[in-house]
C-alpha cells in the first residue's frame, strides 16, 4: 500500500509543533499559558496554512462542519451551563447554521480584466495572524465562523474570548484545530489562552505579528480595536427596532417579530429589541402579541420592578439577567406565569429604559406614533446610531426604502424575523460577526482577505 506522504508530513508536523509549543495545556490543541506563545504557536500555523492548497482549506473546512454538527448539543449545553444565557434548542440551531452557511473557500473570489494591454487580477491574499476577541452571547458559533472564514483566506487567528465563555470558547476552537490535523493541515490554526484576560488582548492588540483585529462585541471592545492602531473590524452592539405601518399583515408581523425577539432567549445582536407601531394599528399589534404569540403584559409597576432588576445603575443591563427567559425575568419581580409566556410586553415610550437599552432578554416593549413619519424618526433614535440592524413589516415599497435609508443600517429585515438576515429562513449565507461599525456588513472569508493585484502585461489576453 502506497503511503500517503501529505499524511506522514502531518504527523510529523504534529509531533514536531507539540514539542516545540512548551507552553501548551495538555489535552486542548491550541490553548497556551501566555499570549506571546499562543501568537508564536499562530505565527508558525500560519506559514504553512498560507501555502495551504484550496482543496486542502476547503477539506479541513468541511471536517470542521462535520464536527461542528456532531457537537451541536454538547455545544449548545456547554454555552447555556457557562454562560448561563440562552436557550439549548435555539443554539443546536445556531450551530447547525453556522455548519450548513457559514461561507468557506468559495468566497475567495479573483476579479479580472483583460484587454489589448493584458491581463490583470485581483485576488484575495490572507492577512496573516488575526487578532480576533470573541462574546459571550455567541461564545462557540462566532468561534466557529471566524475560523471557517478565516481558514478559508489563508490566515490562523488567536482569540480571546470572553472571560465568561472560555470553557465553551475553547472547546469550539480545538474542534478546529483537530479538523486541520486530520485533514492534513497543522495545528494551532486558532489558539487562545487558557485564562485570558484585558491584559492579554492588549499584548495581542500590540503583538507586531498581529495583522488585523477583529472585535464582536459591545462598545468598549470596538472602540479598543479601532484605537490599537492597527486595521480593525468592529462588529458592536445594536438595539434593532421592529417596525409596523398600518399596512403590514398585522398577525404575521405579531408572529415574526415574537419569533425573532424570543430567538436564543434574544441574546442575537440582531434581534429585535423594541416595537415601533402606527398608531392606528398598534391596539391590534399588541392583541396578537398577547393573545396569539405568548407575551406577557406588564403592567407599570411590573415595569419598574423589571426596570430595578434588570437595569444597573450605570443603564447597563445586569449579567445575570441577559439571555434569561421570560418566565425568569418575571419570576425574579414575583410574578409567576405558565410555560407557554415566551416574551414581556407593555406600552412605553421611547426614553423608557426597558425600551431604549439593548438589554438581549425577550422584553419588548411597544412605542406607539402618530403616523409613518414619525415611526421611522422614533426608530432611527432608538437604534442609537449602531448603524447594526432594523426591522419593518410594511406592505409599501416606497416606505420600506425610506425607513431602510434613513436608519443606514448593516441589516434590514422587511416582512420577517430578524433570525432571516443570518440565513436562518431566509437567503443567503450566514455569519455571528455582523460588522456594524467599520461597515463591513456580514462578514465571510472575503471579508479577512486582502485585495491583492496581479498584472500581466501585453499576454493572455486571446479576444
Ligand atoms: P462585551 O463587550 O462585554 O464582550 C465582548 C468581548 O470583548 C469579550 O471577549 C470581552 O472580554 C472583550 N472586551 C470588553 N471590553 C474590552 C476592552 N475594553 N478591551 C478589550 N476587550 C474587551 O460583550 P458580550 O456581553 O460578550 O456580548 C454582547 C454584546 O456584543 C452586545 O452588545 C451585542 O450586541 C454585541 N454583539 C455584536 C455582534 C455583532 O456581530 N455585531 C455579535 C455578537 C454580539
Amino acid at each position: 500500500m502506497a503511503v500517503d506522504e501529505r499524511l506522514v508530513q502531518s504527523i510529523v508536523r504534529e509531533v514536531v509543533q507539540k514539542m516545540q509549543c512548551s507552553g501548551g495545556v495538555s489535552g486542548m490543541h491550541g490553548v497556551f499559558k501566555d499570549m506571546n506563545q499562543c501568537i508564536a504557536a499562530a505565527k508558525e500555523a500560519e506559514k504553512e496554512v498560507r501555502i495551504l492548497p484550496m482543496d486542502r482549506r476547503e477539506k479541513i473546512i468541511s471536517i470542521i462542519r462535520r464536527k461542528i454538527r456532531e457537537n451541536a448539543e454538547t455545544l449548545a449545553r456547554m454555552g447555556v451551563e457557562e454562560t448561563g444565557m440562552g436557550n439549548v434548542g435555539d443554539k443546536i440551531l445556531k450551530h447547525h447554521l453556522v455548519a450548513d452557511k457559514c461561507p468557506g473557500t468559495e468566497d475567495i473570489y479573483t476579479t479580472a480584466w483583460s484587454g489589448d494591454r493584458g491581463l490583470t487580477l485581483t485576488e484575495l491574499g490572507p492577512f496573516g495572524v488575526i487578532g480576533s476577541i470573541t462574546p459571550c452571547t455567541n461564545p462557540s458559533e462566532t468561534v466557529l465562523c471566524n475560523v471557517i472564514g478565516m481558514l478559508a483566506a489563508g490566515n490562523t487567528v488567536v482569540f480571546n474570548p470572553h472571560p465568561k465563555a472560555v470553557k465553551t470558547s475553547l472547546f469550539a476552537m480545538n474542534l478546529c484545530n483537530e479538523a486541520s490535523i486530520e485533514g492534513g493541515g497543522p495545528d494551532n490554526i486558532a489558539c487562545a489562552c487558557e485564562k485570558p484576560t484585558l491584559e492579554t488582548s492588549e499584548i495581542m492588540m500590540k503583538h507586531p505579528d498581529i495583522s488585523l483585529l477583529v472585535a464582536t462585541g459591545g462598545p468598549g471592545v470596538v472602540t479598543a480595536v479601532l484605537s490599537s492602531g492597527k486595521r480593525g473590524i468592529g462588529a458592536g452592539a445594536g438595539n434593532p427596532p421592529a417596525l409596523v405601518d398600518e399596512t403590514a399583515d398585522i398577525a404575521h408581523a405579531a408572529e415574526c417579530i415574537v419569533n425573532g425577539c424570543t430567538f436564543d432567549n434574544n441574546l442575537p445582536c440582531i434581534a429585535e429589541k423594541e416595537v415601533v407601531c402606527v398608531e392606528s394599528v398598534a391596539d391590534e399589534l399588541m392583541h396578537y402579541m398577547v393573545n396569539e404569540q405568548g407575551c406577557y403584559l406588564a403592567n407599570e409597576s411590573e415595569q419598574q420592578a423589571l426596570i430595578k432588576r434588570v437595569i444597573d445603575e450605570k443603564g447597563a443591563p445586569k449579567r445575570d439577567c441577559v439571555g434569561k427567559s421570560a418566565k425568569v425575568l418575571l419570576q425574579y419581580i414575583g410574578v409567576n406565569v405558565p410555560d407557554n409566556i415566551r416574551c414581556i410586553t407593555f406600552f412605553g415610550k421611547k426614553e423608557n429604559p426597558l425600551i431604549s437599552t439593548e438589554l438581549m432578554m425577550p422584553i419588548l416593549g411597544v412605542v406607539r406614533a402618530k403616523d409613518f413619519d414619525d415611526a421611522v424618526e422614533q426608530s432611527v433614535w432608538l437604534e442609537h446610531g449602531n448603524r447594526h440592524s432594523a426591522h419593518i413589516h410594511s406592505k409599501n415599497v416606497d416606505r420600506i426604502t425610506t425607513y431602510a435609508r434613513a436608519i443606514d443600517t448593516a441589516i434590514v429585515v422587511k416582512n420577517g424575523p430578524s433570525y432571516t438576515s443570518l440565513g436562518f429562513g431566509g437567503e443567503g449565507f450566514n455569519t455571528f460577526t455582523i460588522a456594524s461599525r467599520t461597515g463591513e456588513g456580514l462578514t465571510s472569508a472575503s471579508t479577512f482577505a486582502k485585495r491583492r493585484r496581479c498584472v500581466m502585461i501585453d499576454s493572455l489576453c486571446i479576444r
